[in-house]
Parts: structure tokens; sequence; C-alpha cells
């Protein structure tokens, strides 16, 4: 490693191992694990090469997508240790909405503006519950995933909303379903550390957070070429090395797959809901939209209204007829952006 160049942010004095970041050179695990250990001497200039770098591929924007949550079920057969979205049957507050209650919360978003109807739901419920298996019997669906499915289609059949799953793991199979409906979805990596499993961690009695698994998953969506949102979490039980070895290993699925347009928290304020409280994370309630602009366009940013899917990854969506393709082509500007309504 050389020493700090003309256009490296870092002072050659205070961190001359750092100055590869200025280059653009693929970041080591153990640059990385030195620049989270950073200390307040160093974090301007970290955020200053944060900054340059989102600035090489993002030039002046910082987007959002404006979006209505739609929690499908808050039934969960996973019990992470910090969830407090998941309940059981029976507990205050569990439900399941039905095809109506779906649609309504879709049209109320439509009518704000949103284009994207966000799906959240707990992992494969009708496992663990029977009171789940009687409500998909009742709904007409064999699985969760089926339901989401339908649902998914209603919202883009009824509504100029774009459809964006977060169903937990899937198969191949239930990728291809559901990318026939949806142009992105999502699943958080969260952690690659498989010892957040142990009794008493915070994956302890949640099976599908096995990271192998998690990997599967976002690797299948790259094969199947399906644009994927992903991230990880902080302050679950993970070491500052957990942390880096799970950016990089999604940095290395993108790195074969080129299919990951998001990893949570860099260059995007995410999903803002003009409608529906964030029922993940409803401490941090989500900033009035207008407030957003101002705050952005204060730092010297433009705040854009994206898609669920990435304007890069539109062509690919595009190229497939029908009626997901049709949406989104009604959705989008001539810059992949989210069209404003008339
Ligand atoms: S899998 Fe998701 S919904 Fe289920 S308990 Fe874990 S964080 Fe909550």
């Amino acid at each position: 490693m050389t020493g700090a160049t003309e256009t490296s942010p870092w002072p050659k004095a205070l961190t001359p191992d750092f100055s590869a970041l200025g280059s653009g050179a693929p970041l080591s695990r153990e640059m990385a694990c030195r620049l989270l250990r950073s200390d307040d001497e160093i974090l301007p200039h970290l955020l200053g090469a944060a900054r340059a770098a989102k600035e090489r591929f993002k030039p002046g924007v910082i987007t959002y997508s404006r979006k209505v949550f739609i929690p499908l079920t808050n039934l969960c057969r996973d019990y992470c240790g910090y969830c407090i979205f998941r309940r059981d049957p029976g507990d205050p507050g569990a439900r399941t909405l039905s095809p109506e209650e779906v649609l309504e919360l879709a049209r109320q978003g439509e009518k704000l503006g949103c284009r994207e109807a966000l799906f959240s739901l707990g992992d494969k419920p009708e496992l663990l519950f029977g009171e789940m298996r009687d409500t998909l019997r009742r709904l007409g669906y064999k699985s969760t995933l089926h339901y989401l499915e339908a649902m998914c289609e209603l919202v883009l059949q009824e509504t100029a909303l774009l459809p964006h799953p977060n169903p937990g793991l899937m198969s191949t199979g239930w990728i291809l379903r559901l990318s026939a409906v949806s142009p992105s979805m999502g699943l958080m990596l969260e952690t690659t550390n498989a010892g957040l499993l142990r009794s008493g961690a915070a994956h302890d009695n949640a099976p599908d957070k096995l990271p192998a698994k998690r990997l599967r998953t976002i690797e299948a969506a790259g094969k199947q070429g399906v644009p994927f949102t992903t991230g990880l979490l902080i302050g679950i039980g993970e070491t500052i090395e957990d942390r880096v070895d799970t950016l990089l290993a999604i940095r290395d699925l993108h790195d074969r797959y080129g299919h990951i347009q998001e990893i949570i928290v860099i260059n995007d304020w995410g999903g803002v809901s003009p409608l529906t409280p964030d029922f993940i994370n409803p401490e941090k309630p989500w900033p009035h939209l207008e407030q957003l602009r101002l705050r952005t366009e204060a730092k010297g940013f433009k705040l854009e209204q994206r898609l669920p899917v990435y304007p890069e990854f539109l062509p690919r969506i595009l190229d497939r007829p029908g009626l997901l393709a049709d949406r989104v082509r009604a959705s989008a500007d001539s810059q992949g952006y989210a069209r404003r309504a008339a």
C-alpha cells in the first residue's frame, strides 16, 4: 500500500494506510475493520471519502421511495430477540390482512403519490401455527407465499403501485414466481455470524436466520437477475469483524451477479411513507417528506423519488413483456425515477 495521493481524502500524517480509499481499489477486510474502529479525529475524513465515493456513482442526488407499508401478516415462525413486529396468534395486535384491507391500504397510498407497496411479513408462520393454516385455508391459499403472490398481483392490477415483497427466505422457484409480480424484492442478510443462533443470542429460536440460508436466497435472486435490496443489522450482538464480513459477503454476491440495488443506508433514504407507520421500527418514525426534501437540499443534494426498483435496474424489468413491465414503464420518468403525478 502506498502513501496518500493528491486525490486522497486522507491526510498523510494521520492515516497513510488509508490512502487506497481514494483510489477506488476494493477495500480489504483488514482495512474495513480499521476504518470501522476509526476515532473521532478520523471520522470527518471517513465521511468525506464516503461522500466522494457516493458522488462517483450517484452525483448530486439522494433518492427515496414513497411507499405504503403493507404488513401482510405479523405472525412469524421465528423469534428474533430484537423483533418488535412479530406476534403469536392471540397476542394483542396479531393480524393477517384480508385482500380488501391490502387493497384499501394500497389505494390510500396511491392517492398520496406512493409508487411502492412494501409487503413486510413474518417468515412462513403457517409452519408453526395452526391458526395461520386456518386463515390461509379460509382465504383459499396453500401458504403465506401463495397469498403474498396473489396480493402483489392484486395491487399490480388494481393500482399504480409496484409491489416490493420482503417475505423472508425464498427458494429459486418462489423468487421466479414473485419476480413476475414485483420489479424488485428484498431480504436482509443481517449478519454472517452463525454464532448468533446459539442459546440466548439474538437468533436463538430463529431458524430462518442461519446466514448460509440467507446467502443462498440472495444468490438465487442474483442468478435470476432479480434487483435485490439487502443489508445488515447493527447492535444484535455482532462484532466489528462480523459487520465487515457481512458487507463483504454482500459485495461478493454483487460482484458475481450484479443484482444488489441497495444496501440499507448509503445513498438513499429508503422507503418513506406519507401514510402508514413503519411497523418494523415504530420508535423511529419517518421524517415528514417536506422536511426530508429541505434537509437533503440543505446538504447540496437533490431529492428524487424513485421506484422500488432502482433506475439502473429498470431495463431488465422492461425487457420482460407483460403487466409488470407495462406498470413499471407507466411509473418511470425518462431517467428511471418515479414519474410525477399529472
Ligand atoms: S424473521 Fe423477521 S418478523 Fe420474524 S421474528 Fe425475525 S425479524 Fe421478526
